[in-house]
C-alpha cells in the first residue's frame, strides 16, 4: 500500500515525457481496473506540509471524467484545473504558471472528452446566464471546424467530436500565445504542453 507521496528529488528527476508516460500508464491501470493500492490517510498525512505535483491537467467539469481516478494518481501527484469545456482564461493561465514555474510541474495536459455537454451547448448556441460568456470561448473552435457533413449542431455527433478536438488544439495555441512563461519553459524543454481526449466508452485517454 502506498502511504508516501512523490518527493522533490523523484519529481526533479522526471522528464516531461516521463510524466506523460506515467499518466498514460495510470490510465491503462484504470482501464484494467488495476489501480494502485493507496493508503489515502497516509498520503494525506505525508502531504500536509509539502507537495511536488508532476503535472497540471486542464479538464472539463464533467462528473464522468474524474482526473485523479482516470489517471490513477494519488494525493500530491497532480494539479487539476477544471472548467466546463476545458478552456483557458487568465486565472487558469496563472494557475498553470504557478504549477510549472513555481512548483516545478513538468507537463500541461489539456484534456477534453467525448460527448462534452459544454461543447454541445456551444454548438447549439445556448444562452443561459453566466454560461453564455463561457460558451463564447468555445466558439472559435466551432468556427474553425470545417469540412463536415450534416448539421452544425449537437444533433451531429461527429461534428461535436471534431469541435472537441479543435477546442483542445486552440486552447493549447492560446496557452502558448498568452503565457510567455509557459512558452519559454516549453521552448527550453523544461515542460511539455499536450492535448488528449478521454473516451467515456473505453476509459482511454488518446493524445492528439
Ligand atoms: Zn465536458
Amino acid at each position: 500500500m502506498i502511504s508516501t507521496i512523490i518527493n522533490k528529488m523523484q519529481k526533479e528527476n522526471l522528464t516531461p515525457d516521463d510524466v506523460l508516460k506515467d499518466l498514460l500508464l495510470g490510465n491503462q491501470r484504470f482501464i484494467e481496473n488495476q489501480t494502485l493500492d493507496r493508503d489515502i490517510k497516509g498520503q494525506k498525512i505525508a502531504s500536509t506540509s509539502k507537495q511536488y505535483p508532476k503535472a497540471i491537467v486542464l479538464s472539463c467539469v464533467d462528473s464522468r471524467v474524474p482526473i485523479e481516478t482516470i489517471t490513477d494518481q494519488g494525493i500530491g501527484d497532480i494539479f487539476v484545473a477544471r472548467v466546463a469545456g476545458n478552456i483557458e482564461n487568465e486565472d487558469i493561465l496563472g494557475s498553470m504558471e504557478y504549477a510549472c514555474k513555481v512548483a516545478g510541474s513538468k507537463l500541461v495536459l489539456v484534456l477534453g472528452h467525448e460527448k462534452c455537454g459544454a461543447v454541445s451547448a456551444a454548438c447549439d448556441d445556448v444562452k443561459l446566464g453566466n454560461l453564455s460568456s463561457l460558451l463564447k470561448k468555445i466558439k472559435p473552435a466551432i468556427e474553425a471546424t470545417t469540412k463536415i457533413s450534416g448539421k452544425r449542431d449537437s444533433s451531429n455527433a461527429s461534428f461535436v467530436e471534431k469541435v472537441v478536438r479543435k477546442n483542445i488544439q486552440l486552447t493549447i495555441d492560446r496557452i502558448r500565445e498568452k503565457s510567455y512563461i509557459l512558452k519559454d519553459l516549453e521552448d527550453i524543454g523544461v515542460i511539455k504542453i499536450v492535448g488528449g481526449i478521454y473516451s467515456l466508452r473505453s476509459g482511454k485517454i488518446n493524445l492528439i
